[in-house]
């Protein structure tokens, strides 16, 4: 029971607002694709309008290959989890799963049937006579996700479900529902700001912005890749600050810092219009050098004096003026021994030239 997806220049406006721009992609029988954006994006409404509940201006929407744009949603098929699609509070566990079945005319032994598989499914066997309010917030959610699974439908839509759940809880829940939805194997468009959340739990994410697509791809792809400076400062953390370019190379360009010295860095585009570059580095990229220790030439060093330390318990943080006008984020975990190192030492610091990303335009945010 799995469902492909396909949006093809999709468009939504409301008078003054493109709230969706020519969106196109294909989501995967099977996949859990994530829709990643800042509020305001556009989420909710591709949503929408893949579950019919929204009339897109204009494009088209396929099913398992089949045109849906103007079938209604009660025929399409959809399960949908929505923060403030809440549980019934009059009703029993058992009764409000039952309910979308009984509204579909589905006969009493065969939602008996249902009910029971779905509670199963999200191993809350023993709940069913349970009010909502005699639940946890986790356990709610998963009865909402029940009673979207009972009608055993392809294709799944959640739109920030755990988003009213403390961060423990849902770091839980994130795990329980990518478990559920891998056994199951049903496809599921999962809509987040969070952008932790959906590193966890996508195969794949798109990334949108003003109702467009940003960038589409694994975790690992607009972690490891952002193509642009947007998903470079979105996803994860990024240091960026501007350089001047020295050389340009095939692959790498050599670049100075505000202030004196050269490194290299990835061409991450075709075309270089200097004289300057921005340049994203996350911070857990570098490393801190001991004062003996020598590192090959693919690899940068820079120096600089640490201007604040954070201590995060796993990690620290220390801000480094490694140019004028340039301090940096840099990562490290906290081993033991601890490194001595406080605010005004020299710390001396060493980053993969791959590491080291370019993008030709500012980051306007
Ligand atoms: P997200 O879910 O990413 O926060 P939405 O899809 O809810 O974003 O909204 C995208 C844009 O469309 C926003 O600018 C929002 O104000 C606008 N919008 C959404 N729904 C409506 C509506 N019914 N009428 C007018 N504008 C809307
Ligand atoms: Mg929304």
């Amino acid at each position: 029971m799995s469902g492909s997806v396909v949006l093809k220049g999709l468009v939504k406006t409301y008078p003054g607002v493109v709230a969706v721009d020519h969106l196109s992609m294909d989501i995967r029988e099977g996949e859990f694709m994530t829709f990643l954006g800042a509020s305001g994006s556009g989420k909710t409404t591709t949503l929408s309008m893949i579950a019919g509940l929204t009339l897109p201006t204009s494009g088209e929407i396929l099913l398992n290959g089949q045109d849906v744009t103007f079938i209604p949603p009660h025929k399409r098929n959809i399960g949908m989890v929505f923060q403030n699609y809440a549980l019934f509070p009059h009703m029993t566990v058992y009764e409000n799963i039952a309910f979308p079945l009984k509204m579909h005319k589905v006969s009493k032994e065969e939602i008996a049937k249902r009910v029971t598989q779905a509670l199963h499914m999200v191993q809350l066997p023993q709940h069913g006579d349970r009010y909502p309010s005699q639940l946890s917030g986790g356990q709610q959610q998963r009865i909402a996700l029940a009673r979207a699974l009972s009608f055993e439908p392809g294709l799944i839509l959640m739109d920030e479900p755990l988003g009213a759940l403390d961060k423990k809880l849902r770091q839980h829940m994130q795990i329980e529902i990518k478990h559920i939805q891998e056994d199951l194997g049903f496809t599921t468009i999962y809509v987040t700001h969070d952008q932790e959340e959906a590193l966890t739990m996508s195969d794949r994410i798109a990334v949108l912005r003003d109702g467009k697509l940003e960038q589409l791809g694994t975790p690992e792809e607009l972690y490891e890749e952002p193509k642009t400076l947007y998903v470079a400062d979105f996803i994860g953390e990024s240091n960026i600050f501007k350089a001047d370019v020295l050389e340009v190379g095939e692959e790498r360009l050599k670049l100075q810092l505000p202030g004196g010295r050269s490194f290299y860095a990835l061409r991450c585009s075709e075309t270089v219009e200097g004289p300057e570059v921005s340049v994203a580095i996350r911070p857990e990229k570098f490393r801190v050098l001991s004062a003996s220790e020598t590192v090959s030439e693919e690899y940068n060093v820079f120096e600089g004096i640490i201007k604040e330390v954070i201590y995060f318990g796993e990690s620290s943080k220390y801000s480094v003026e490694i140019g004028k006008d340039v301090i940096i984020i840099v990562k490290q975990p906290n081993f033991y021994p601890a490194t001595k190192v406080g605010v005004g030492d020299q710390l001396t610091l060493s980053v993969h030239w791959r590491s080291c990303r370019t993008y030709c335009e500012g980051l306007s945010l």
